[in-house]
């Protein structure tokens, strides 16, 4: 278990001392943010409210016995220079004083546990009569798979990951890039000319990339940022625009790109290899855990109900209601049974996060995930 009492100890170690950093929330995010601040010299401490760090990149034990990714459960967003070890120039602003710059490695996150396993096929989607579509990593494979359905749309789908590619390159750019830096301070004359320059060159590179698309790419790209997407297959990746399906295919695994990978001990690993960066820089966080290889016995399942696409208010009962929450689950079972018959009589424990229970559990603002 993830460090029991967390918050009376930070508590206990904040107190009386001054830091140059203080992050809210062991969220993978703040986490990062914390290791890169230790790594620039701060002394950084990191406050969770929750008995676990990890935010909703987390493995909890809720089904008693068996520890499983509770919410997020793929990884592939996290930017591959922050898993890699690499030489980089950093310069860190934060509470109105600048850090020198600094040579600082990045967080090396397999030299601290993190193991990343490939994933066997993309998507997996029967059909009530038998067949099913299995779209894996392979350009042909999902040619002749998609033209068992249509051969149109198998054509069609080649085109739209060759111009996701495009789109994807110029996103990874935007999220490789230092952000522009926020000066409260009257600068000196050295800081504004290296502004100057820094600026320069990220608006030089960015044009690069966005000419180096042709003016018809660009229109498409900003026609898919905004849009809203209906196809069932791909639309599962976009609920409510464009920009979100963005999200789900800039990620990349070991340099392939829209490969989701899992995370082996579920994605709490990720944050443990995170705090386990930050705690080698020498931030505060306590955590005391073993990370263990299998969710359940082999042809038994736990199972994570992750519902984000329901009502928060459903018209026909209350999430509070336990007897609502049931039917739900076993309505959920049935369906799965379906495709998978005899799949319910293989759970041996389930939990559910409805809307309410992100926001509450989570703190996520009417459960958004994105
Ligand atoms: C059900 C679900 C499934 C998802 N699936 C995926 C997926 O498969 N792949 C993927 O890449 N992404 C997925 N996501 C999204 C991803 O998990 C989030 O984008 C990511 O975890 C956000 O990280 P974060 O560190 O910014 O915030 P969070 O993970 O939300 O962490 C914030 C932390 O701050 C703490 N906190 C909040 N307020 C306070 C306070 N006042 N004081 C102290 N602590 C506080 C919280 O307890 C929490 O630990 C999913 C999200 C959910 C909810």
């Amino acid at each position: 278990m993830w460090g029991r009492g967390f918050a009376s100890t930070a508590r206990a170690a904040v107190e009386g001392r001054k830091w140059d950093a203080v992050v809210i929330g062991a969220g993978h995010n703040g986490l990062t943010a914390a290791a890169y601040l230790a790594r620039g010299g701060m002394s950084v401490a990191v406050l969770e409210r929750r008995h676990v760090i990890g935010g909703a990149a987390v493995t909890e034990e809720i089904v008693p016995g068996f520890r499983f990714s509770r919410c997020s459960y793929l990884l592939c967003l996290l930017r591959p220079s922050i898993i890699r070890l690499s030489l980089t120039f950093h310069t860190f602003w934060i509470f109105n004083r600048t850090c020198p710059s600094l040579f600082v490695g990045e967080l090396e996150l397999k030299r601290h546990g993190l193991k990343l396993l490939r994933p066997m096929a993309a998507a997996f989607t029967p059909c009530s009569d038998g067949r099913y579509l299995l779209l894996s990593f392979d350009e042909d494979e999902n040619r002749r798979e998609i033209s068992k359905f249509s051969r149109r749309d198998a054509d069609a789908y080649m085109r739209y990951e060759n111009q996701l590619d495009k789109f994807s390159s110029i996103m990874n750019f935007l999220l490789d890039s230092h952000p522009p830096e926020f000066q409260h301070e009257v600068p000196s004359f050295s800081d504004r000319m290296r502004s100057r320059v820094q600026k320069s060159v990220f608006w030089a590179r960015c044009l690069r990339q966005i000419l180096s698309m042709g003016q018809k790419n660009v229109m498409d790209f900003v026609d898919l940022l905004l849009s809203p997407t209906t196809k069932q297959m791909v639309s599962i990746d976009s609920v409510r625009s464009g920009y979100v399906l963005l999200h789900h295919v800039m990620g990349e695994f070991d340099g392939d790109r829209n490969v989701w990978a899992h995370v082996q001990g579920g994605m709490g690993s990720v944050s443990l290899a995170i705090s386990n960066a930050a705690k080698e820089a020498g931030v505060h966080i306590l955590t005391n855990t073993e990370v263990d290889k299998t969710i359940s016995p082999p042809g038994k399942h736990v199972v994570s109900l992750f519902t984000q696409y329901t009502p928060y208010k459903p018209s026909n009962g209350r999430w509070e209601d336990l007897t609502y929450r049931e039917q739900y689950v076993q309505r959920c079972f049935s369906l799965i049974d379906e495709y998978a018959p005899g799949f319910s009589s293989s759970v041996v424990g389930f939990d559910l996060l409805t809307p309410p229970d992100l926001e509450r559990e989570m703190g996520l603002t009417g459960s958004s995930i994105s």
